[in-house]
């Protein structure tokens, strides 16, 4: 591992002052530290943030807002999002394993990186690790890679479970700098790769995660995360669906999809939503919708399953979240 420096900071205000042009925040490091280790990235200064006061899941006039330091596996048995969000519950906990989760907070979940092995790699072509190197797994081993939002310099798909059910919970992202604080859409957070793979979200140089919100919804008693792996813990998923319904009389209300595995950032099922909206819920209409959302699909070889495994994700996720 490279040397670096390590400092620790008890406010914002505090870790904006202590910002370097090569300089990381550091809360649970269960991504970053890896990352250092393996040489593929190399900040020189370390600002450990665990002192600030960002760990605490509050109600608020119109949801849950939950701090940047709340670690997942607290999360995911916090009252409030048991009983407003338990999409969010079982998302966290089909995620990593429990002693990571223990580790692991809200915003280090939302930075983490994506496990692409070239990535990791320093020996293999990477444009997300070094730009303008190529890809090794578009023509290469891309069997976890994705299927939708790619471009012809990156194909990795974004590692989160808890980012793809709060990014169908419609949840706002709050980040702090020097210069301020600005809210964004969880959906607008992550990027896709276009031009500029080494880039995964919208973070400037220096800002924060400090908060996310998550608004009420009628979605808590139908929901269901499904997540496809090669084994039953500690894996990355293939394919997983985070599904939620509201309805009355059998006709959907409202309806909120996205996926994991399949994109490089959570991918909102947005038309499939838009087709199920005022429709009754039956297996039909759910295949449908997953037929719809395939529309943009694209394998790369490999990864090809994932074109017939994804829409028999999303079809069987929401007959479960409708079972419920
Ligand atoms: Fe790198 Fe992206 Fe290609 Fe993987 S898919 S080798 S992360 S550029």
């Amino acid at each position: 591992m490279n040397p670096f420096n390590y400092k620790r900071a008890a406010s914002p205000g505090a870790a904006f002052a202590l910002v370097e042009n090569n300089s990381a925040f550091l809360a649970g490091g269960t991504n970053l530290i890896d990352l250092m280790k393996r040489g593929v990235t190399m900040p020189e200064k370390l600002i450990d943030i665990n002192d600030i006061p960002l760990d605490k899941v509050e109600l608020t006039a119109t949801g849950v807002r939950i701090g940047a330091l709340v670690k997942n596996s607290d999360l995911s048995e916090h009252p409030l999002i048991l009983k407003h969000f338990p999409l969010l519950s079982l998302a966290l906990k089909a995620g990593a394993s429990p002693q990571l989760r223990n580790m692991a907070t809200v915003g280090g979940n939302m930075m983490q990186r994506t496990r692409c092995g070239y990535f990791y790699d320093t020996s293999m072509p990477c444009n997300k690790r070094k730009p303008g190197s190529g890809c090794g797994a578009t023509g290469g081993y891309n069997r976890m890679h994705a299927i939708f939002g790619t471009s012809d310099k990156c194909i990795a798909v974004h590692p989160s479970d808890m980012c793809i059910a709060m990014a169908a919970l419609g949840a706002k992202v709050t980040l702090a700098s020097a210069k301020g604080e600005r809210k964004i859409e969880f959906t607008d957070f992550h990027k896709l790769p276009g031009n500029d793979p080494e880039l995964d979200n919208q973070l400037k140089k220096g800002e924060l995660i400090t908060a996310v919100d998550i608004p009420f919804n009628q979605l808590a008693a139908k929901s269901h995360y499904l997540k496809i792996r090669d084994r039953a813990s500690y894996a990355f998923a293939l394919v997983s669906v985070g599904a939620a319904l509201s309805v009355q009389n059998n006709n959907i209300t409202d309806v909120r999809l996205a996926m994991g595995g399949v994109a490089h950032k959570p991918w909102r099922l947005w038309e499939a939503e838009s087709f199920l909206k005022g429709k009754t819920a039956t297996a039909a209409n759910f295949e449908a919708a997953a037929t719809l959302a395939m529309k943009e699909a694209k394998g790369f070889g490999f990864n090809d399953f994932k074109l017939k495994l994804a829409p028999n994700a999303i079809a069987e996720a929401l007959a479960l979240a409708a079972s419920k």
